[in-house]
């Protein structure tokens, strides 16, 4: 395999889809040698099937806000691969959302359901519309023109969205409300539902608590105890909040969340009261964290500022793709940083990854440490199959296992000669190896 030949080639064919190639070159740097080591991936053009998505499908989504104006977003749904299963993966509604954007989630997303172990292929989509400053009626327009196109393309075996960025339970009601009218079946289509209509317990949280899980794992593999770290956390959505509340409960100490203004440094630790008042925060739909300070004045808050620089034993990113760079993981290797894990897809840019990789730091990629969501969505799917709906403890103790058994897949393929455990690799291999041998068993199609 030619790395540079295959991403100048996609390159060429799409200009500009810089996070969409960061993900790619990622994966291709991580399996060159089990590539090489099987021709057949060769023979099957492995590669070249597995960078092109099946289909996508984008549309215009135009609606009216509460002044009677007419508003026009952009609408997607990246239909990746399905190899394993029905297309899976969220919807990201965030002005940032553009082709590349989703073009490289709905590729992490493959190889993230595959670790599940689930049955579940990889797709992604969403809009470029912000709920920020939003009314409930506006967003419900939106969702529902948003589904009013899209909603052919979807079903229960066909392709199961969820929720992502700006799409927590609120989106996914009314955009199922209108599926289901339109659609006139009740078959679950979607996962991360309310309760009271074939969501899943635990479901809101367990994106955060599989994190953890698998963070749990990494420390158990070098013998060092979570209990009594020290925590930064970035964000303070659904994802962030599980993270913060699963953190605490295991006796480790979060002292910062953050949003688009700045960060908090809380040296007390969120805990308790505070961490349901993370989604008092994210409800008021302002998306900012100031008042977290306002409300708790023995924390700081830092405008415009990243956690990162805040010396801590470990460093979980749970906001946006990118968003620790070179600098910020320099800054948490001086401050002594044990363990940093992607909870954000794709949270670190390629040179942080690197850098944390050279200098032998224990890191893990997103596509493996946040995999928690969509397993659960797949035990959600498995829930609504049998109509059925099991407690929380029950999809709980399937949660851990997953994580548990996706951390011994990403060692058995990421222990490097020297005993470093390059978890990159490691997730990327063991998943890669599924999708192929998939492709491979079914043809060309
Ligand atoms: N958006 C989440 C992810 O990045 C969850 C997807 C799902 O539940 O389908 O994996």
């Amino acid at each position: 395999m030619n790395i540079n030949n295959i991403l100048s080639a996609l390159e060429a064919k799409h200009p500009g889809e810089n996070e969409f190639l960061q993900a790619v070159k990622e994966v291709l740097v991580s399996i060159e040698d089990v590539y090489n080591q099987h021709p057949e991936f060769e023979k099957n053009r492995i590669i070249e099937r597995l960078v092109e998505p099946d289909r996508i499908f984008t549309f215009r989504v135009a609606w009216v806000d509460d002044k009677g104006d007419i508003q026009v977003n952009l609408g997607y749904r990246v239909q990746f691969n399905n190899a394993i299963g029905p297309y899976k993966g969220g919807l990201r509604f965030h002005a940032s959302v553009n082709l590349s954007t989703l073009k490289f989630l709905g590729f992490e997303q493959t190889f993230k359901n595959a670790l599940t172990t689930l049955p579940m292929g990889g797709g992604k989509g969403g809009s470029d519309f912000s709920p920020r400053g939003k009314s409930n009626a506006e967003i419900m327009r939106f969702c529902q023109a948003f589904m009013l196109e899209l909603w052919r393309n979807i079903g229960p075996d066909t392709d199961v969205p969820a929720g992502d960025i700006g799409v927590g339970t609120r989106e996914i009601g009314y955009l199922y409300g209108m599926y289901k009218k339109l659609a006139r079946e009740n078959t679950g289509t979607f996962t991360g539902k309310g309760l009271e209509y074939g969501g899943s317990l635990v479901r809101p949280e367990a994106t955060g608590f599989g994190a953890l899980y698998f963070v749990n794992e990494m420390l158990k593999a070098k013998n060092i105890d979570f209990n009594g770290k020290t925590v930064a956390i970035s964000g303070f959505g659904n994802v962030a909040w599980g993270a913060v509340k699963k953190a605490t409960e295991l006796g480790a100490k979060v002292i910062t969340i953050s949003g688009p203004d700045g960060y908090i440094f809380d040296p007390e630790g969120v805990s308790g009261e505070k961490i349901e008042y993370m989604l008092e925060l994210r409800n008021s739909g302002d998306d900012i964290v100031a008042p977290y300070a306002e409300k708790y004045p023995n924390s700081t808050f830092y405008p415009g500022k990243k956690p990162w620089e805040q010396k801590v034993d470990i460093a979980l990113p749970c906001a946006i793709q990118n968003e620790l760079n070179l600098q910020d993981a320099e800054a948490l290797l001086a401050n002594g940083v044990t363990c940093v894990a992607e909870v954000s897809n794709m949270g670190c840019t390629a040179e942080a990854v690197d850098f944390f990789i050279e200098k032998k730091v224990l890191f893990a990629p997103g596509k493996a440490v946040n995999a928690g969501g969509v397993a659960t969505s797949g035990l959600e799917m498995s829930q609504n199959a049998m109509h059925i709906q099991w407690t929380a403890e029950e999809v709980d103790q399937k949660l851990h296992q997953i994580m548990k058994n996706i951390h011994t897949q990403s060692l058995k393929y990421g222990k490097d000669n020297d005993g470093y455990i390059n978890y990159v690799k490691g997730a990327n291999v063991a998943g890669f190896m599924k999708v192929a041998r998939a492709m491979i068993a079914q043809g060309v199609v």
